[in-house]
């Protein structure tokens, strides 16, 4: 509420009152009129049975009226208009009264200056046969009363709007007092440059409004901040916890709960025990000694990073806690020093017997012709060997390095053909029966990449036959398939067929010139290009490769 409508309101409760008291005081003027109506009328009835017209004897009315000096008695004569009687003795003879009282006779009440007393009066006129009675009071006896109500009336409402503007205004002034202060503080909090010191009302609508519209503006911010750092926090693809120093969890993120498989609400507030069996990361938060520390644990089959921070905010203590799953990177530092390590092996064992036969030789140990021509025989091997080895490994790092290679349309089914007459010779040797089911089926892709696949998969069907073994090569409906009645590999090695080096049989693979390389090729090209490969084998009875191309 502002000055103007407290003075408003105070005008509104005169009105009011005034009102009010302009109504009380006409119904008192309206109540007086009506009890000095009553006591005229009254005074005229005792008049007329006192009053003995037929005797025209007046005693008993001037006994009862003559002393009184407010009411004022008069019988007149009808006829001439005579005064018979008048209480007052000094009324005025001259004075003709006959047109007045035939005028108000039995007419009711009527309001006339008096000569006589030289006041205004009520009157009221009665006829009684020939003769007029008069009876008449003072008006200012009737007046008075509602003069004093109205006087004191008057003053008490001024007295009592006086009072009522006072208190409202210290009221007011009170609660503008207090929420001027409370606006000051929300001002230097929403805009930390004021300077105000004091307002007006009209200031302090402003600055409501305009602290209304700052505070909005900066819960807005706020809000929008929250979303975004909760959108970024959820939207990481490494886990985040944040926990007091009792070990609850005050903060976690989505990627967190998926991992241990809890809604926020289920761990919020929560010893972090309650989350996963954490022994190890309160282990490692009890050692910490700088504010920072690191350890990997395996949870799930999974390899996790874990960085430990202590931090502070808003001077609480906390713990953060993030971590990242380095699962594959773990496996691929695994598999490159397993590579490294059976790939210097594959190649150390054909040098150091290479080295040794040719020690041998130029030691003058062997000497006979035949025998050296035997070991150069071996040496050769071990050396195409070496070389089959090398090729491999240098075939496997350009799949891996996805070097862009020449595509091309190629007939899958002349590709086929070319290979099995590439191993006609072993063919012969092992006296195996090809079965080729073969439609014309095309494909873009490089040849190189085909060649290998399909290759490496014919010829382990041949290498890994028996003598008068079979081989169904079928090629149909977007898939080639290699089906042998070979020895088969059994379950357990099945899944372990496709890694690097992995030989079921290491001496038969020697013997073949195997790498163990090549299904590891086999499975890059397919990963490569999306193919898909399945195996079936069952050891002793044959192995079947599937390939299904898009
Ligand atoms: P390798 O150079 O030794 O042939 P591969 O990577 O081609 O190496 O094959 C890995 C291993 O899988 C082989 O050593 C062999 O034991 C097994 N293998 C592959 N193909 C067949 C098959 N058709 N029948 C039986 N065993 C097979």
């Amino acid at each position: 509420m502002n000055k103007k409508s407290l003075v408003l309101q105070d005008f509104l409760f005169f009105i009011t009152t005034f009102l009010i008291f302009i109504i009380s005081i006409s119904l008192v003027l309206t109540y007086s009129r009506k009890e000095s109506d009553d006591n005229l009328v009254h005074y005229s009835e005792i008049v007329l049975a006192l009053y003995d017209e037929e005797n025209n004897d007046y005693s008993e009315v001037d006994k009862t009226f003559n002393e009184s000096i407010d009411i004022r008695v008069t019988i007149l004569n009808g006829s001439n208009g005579d005064v018979i009687y008048d209480n007052n003795p000094n009324y005025n003879q001259e004075e003709n009264r006959l047109n007045e009282f035939l005028n108000y006779a039995d007419k009711g009440i009527y309001e006339k200056y008096s000569l006589t007393l030289n006041e205004k009066m009520f009157y009221l006129v009665r006829s009684d046969d020939s003769n007029y009675i008069r009876v008449g009071i003072l008006k200012s006896e009737v007046m008075e009363v509602t003069n004093n109500i109205a006087l004191y009336g008057s003053i008490s409402l001024i007295l009592l709007n006086v009072i009522y503007f006072i208190l409202s205004y210290l009221y007011f002034k009170k609660n503008i007092d207090t929420l001027k202060e409370e606006v000051i503080k929300l001002d230097s909090l929403v805009n930390p440059q004021s300077f105000i010191k004091d307002f007006d009302i009209q200031d302090l609508k402003n600055t409501m409004s305009k602290s209304y519209t700052l505070i909005n503006e900066q819960i807005n911010e706020v809000k929008s901040e929250k979303e975004k750092y909760e959108f970024i926090l959820n939207n990481i693809s490494e886990g985040f916890i944040v926990l007091d120093l009792n070990y609850n969890i005050i903060q976690i993120n989505k990627y967190a709960l998926n991992i241990f498989n809890k809604n926020f609400n289920e761990v919020y507030g929560h010893n972090i025990v309650y989350l996963y069996n954490a022994s190890n990361l309160l282990n490692n938060i009890e050692k910490m000694d700088k504010t920072f520390k690191s350890f990997k644990e395996k949870i799930d089959e999974r390899i996790y990073e874990f960085e430990i921070n202590k931090i502070t905010f808003n001077n609480i203590n906390l713990i953060a806690i993030l971590f990242i799953d380095i699962t594959n990177e773990e496996n691929t530092e695994i598999m490159k020093k397993e590579f490294f390590a059976n790939a210097s092996h594959e190649l150390k064992s054909p040098l150091t017997s290479i080295i040794g036969y040719q020690e041998l030789i130029k030691e003058g140990i062997i000497k006979d012709n035949n025998e050296i021509k035997n070991i150069s025989e071996k040496t050769l091997k071990e050396s195409i060997r070496m070389k089959n080895i090398v090729l491999d490994m240098l075939e496997l790092s350009k799949l891996e390095s996805k070097e862009v290679k020449e595509i091309e349309r190629l007939n899958l089914k002349e590709i086929i053909e070319d290979i099995i007459s590439s191993n006609e010779v072993l063919i012969k040797q092992k006296n195996i029966k090809i079965t080729a089911n073969l439609k014309d089926f095309y494909i873009n892709s490089s040849f190189e990449d085909i060649q290998k696949l399909l290759s490496n998969i014919i010829s382990n069907a041949i290498n890994y036959n028996n003598i008068n073994g079979e081989i169904e090569l079928i090629l149909k409906d977007n898939s080639f398939i290699c089906k042998d009645n070979g020895i088969g590999i059994k379950k357990e090695d099945l899944p372990r067929i496709f890694e690097r080096f992995y030989r079921v049989d290491k001496s038969r693979s020697k013997e073949n010139s195997g790498t163990g390389l090549g299904l590891a090729i086999v499975k890059h090209i397919c990963l490569n290009y999306h193919y898909k490969i399945k195996v079936d084998s069952k050891f002793g009875l044959g192995t079947t490769f599937t390939i299904i191309f898009k």
